[in-house]
This record gives C-alpha cells, sequence and structure tokens, in this order.
C-alpha cells in the first residue's frame, strides 16, 4: 500500500508521511477529493498506521492489530458506509456510547471511518459536531471520506485536517478497471469519460453503452451510410425515450473519446476504427466541425428539446460534413 499511495497521490503521500514523522496527524480527518477507490484504502491504512505494533510511520499492514483493523475485528475501530444509505443520528450517537467507554485495544486509540460522510442527515451531522467539538478522550481520531466537499457542513469541515485527492489518470484507472474484469478496449474507452474503476465497471455492462458502440462500429464500417445508423437508432430505441438518450448520450461519448485519441495519436483506440482514420486524415479540417456538432448535441439530450429533432438534427448536420 505504501508504494501505490506514493504512486499515485504522491501528495497525499508526502502529506502523510510528515504527520506521521512528526506525530502531527489532526484528531479529525478528511480524505477529499474525486471519486476514487484509493481514498477508502488510504482510510483504513491510517487507521492501521495508528495503531500499528511495529511501525511509528506507515503500518506493516500484517500485524495483529493491522490484521484486525481489516478485518473490522479490532475493537475500538469502527466503520460506516454512507455510500447507499445515510448516515442517521442513532449511528452517531451509538458510536458515541461506545466510544465513551473505557478502550479495550493496547493501542488506546479509538478510530472511526465515515464514508461517503457528505451523505449524512442534518441531525447525524449536529450529533457529529458535538461529538467533535468534545470528543470524551484525547484517543479518539475521526477519518472521513468524501468526494464532494461543498456538500458537508462548513461547521465540520473547519474542524478536520483536509487532504486533496487528485483524480485518477487514465491509464491508473484502466489498470483498475482491467483487475475487476472489464474488458480492456472498454477499459480503455470509458476512461476517458469516467473516472474511477467501479464507475467504468457500470458504464460497460449498462446496455446504452453496448448498444451505442454498436452504433458506432456500424457508423465506422460505412461512414458514408449515416442514414442507415440514423434509422436503425429511430427503429430500435425512440420508443423508450430514456434508453435512446443514455444511448445518444454514450455515442457521443464514444465519439469524442475516438476523436481526442486520434487528436493525440494515441495508439488506444486508433488502430479499431480504420475507416474513420482515413477519412480524418483526408479531411482535417471537419474535426472541428464534428466535434461541435457532437457537443452542441450533447449539451441538449437531457434538457427539455423534442429528442427526436436533437436525434435528426446531429445526423442531418454529420451527414452534411462527412461526404
Ligand atoms: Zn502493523
Amino acid at each position: 500500500m505504501q508504494n501505490k499511495l506514493k504512486d499515485l497521490q504522491p501528495v497525499v503521500y508526502q502529506v502523510l508521511s510528515n504527520c506521521f514523522k512528526n506525530n502531527k496527524l489532526s484528531h479529525a480527518i478528511m480524505l477529499s477529493g474525486a471519486k476514487t477507490n484509493i481514498k477508502l484504502e488510504t482510510a483504513y491504512y491510517i487507521a492501521q498506521s495508528l495503531v500499528c505494533e511495529t511501525s511509528n510511520d506507515f503500518a506493516c499492514g500484517i500485524c495483529d492489530s493491522c490484521t484486525k483493523i481489516t478485518n473490522q475485528s479490532y475493537a475500538d475501530f469502527k466503520y460506516f458506509d454512507g455510500t447507499n444509505v445515510s448516515i442517521k443520528k442513532d449511528d452517531i450517537l451509538n458510536l458515541q456510547k461506545q466510544f465513551n467507554k473505557t478502550g479495550i485495544e493496547k493501542s488506546g486509540k479509538k478510530i472511526y471511518i465515515i464514508n461517503a460522510a457528505e451523505n449524512m442527515t442534518i441531525e447525524a451531522g449536529n450529533s457529529l459536531l458535538k461529538f467533535l467539538e468534545e470528543p470524551s478522550s484525547e484517543n479518539m481520531i475521526a477519518i472521513f471520506i468524501v468526494d464532494n466537499l461543498d456538500k458537508m457542513l462548513t461547521t465540520i469541515t473547519s474542524r478536520c485536517q483536509i487532504i486533496n485527492f487528485k483524480p485518477n489518470d487514465r491509464q491508473s484507472c484502466i489498470d483498475e478497471a482491467i483487475s475487476l474484469n472489464v474488458d480492456e478496449f472498454d477499459a480503455k474507452m470509458i476512461s476517458n469519460y469516467v473516472k474511477d474503476a467501479n464507475g467504468i465497471l457500470l458504464v460497460s455492462e449498462s446496455e446504452s453503452y453496448q448498444n451505442a458502440l454498436c452504433m458506432f462500429t456500424e457508423f465506422n464500417n460505412d461512414l458514408f451510410m449515416l442514414e442507415r445508423v440514423l434509422v436503425s437508432f429511430q427503429t430500435n430505441y425512440m420508443n423508450n425515450k430514456e434508453l435512446a438518450k443514455d444511448i445518444l448520450a454514450q455515442f457521443i461519448n464514444i465519439f469524442c473519446t475516438y476523436l481526442d485519441d486520434y487528436l493525440l495519436d494515441s495508439v488506444l483506440l486508433k488502430d479499431k476504427y480504420v475507416n474513420l482514420n482515413r477519412y480524418l486524415e483526408k479531411n482535417q479540417m471537419h474535426l472541428a466541425m464534428i466535434y461541435t456538432i457532437l457537443l452542441e448535441t450533447q449539451g441538449k439530450i437531457y434538457r427539455p428539446f423534442d429528442l427526436n429533432l436533437v436525434v435528426d438534427q446531429m445526423f442531418y448536420e454529420l451527414q452534411e460534413v462527412i461526404k
């Protein structure tokens, strides 16, 4: 974990390293930044580092205390997950009750992690605030994980040491998504517009993405028969407007990703769409026009425009460019 953190989030690594060395870690830490799996891993890693039996800075990860944190069996450790259900006032009151008792583990430290802390009821937030203001012990450490700092009560954030995570770079998203069994091609494609591995997995399995990808392949195979793509889109999907919108949005994401990669001369996706490559080599001037059509359409999909008109207009305009 130490090397992973150092590679993926060098600034976070440095901040934590200094805190551990100088014993200056705050009693309330907030890990903030774009959705990345590594925030949760880091939260656990900090908890381990605080109680590790063999190391004074970063945790060893294998001693008895480290293992107990991983298994959530460390008696003075509590994990709350707000990703699917919001944290309630009772959760905080129970935590308070439990942590007011004398610590059981030998480190004396009591640690709790709240994941997706922005997903907390107002009552829970207020109880938490009281708990932060009057901790029952000097050795209590709170670790919060948030995707969106703006959604947190400022009275809470102002009491926290905030550690900012940078968004994942594309390659690390791809690697992580592949490790979740996402097909390599899909990982390369989706990582351009979804910046976390779980999100990439979800999109790759979605009906809208799969259909949009077929549409794009069909388009590449016969560039000058755009009308055929339009007709098959209308016949197959327009009876379900919500799905049609998602497919159109994915189609545009895919198209823009292809264009981004073409411009960057990236080999990620280029070898797959030979016809389009050939076309763009001959018609470089059209690239900016195509981008404009796609982005203008993208801005209309989820707004109150008539979807039929939006679709027709996009295909008509593309057809005017690609002749
Ligand atoms: Zn350890």
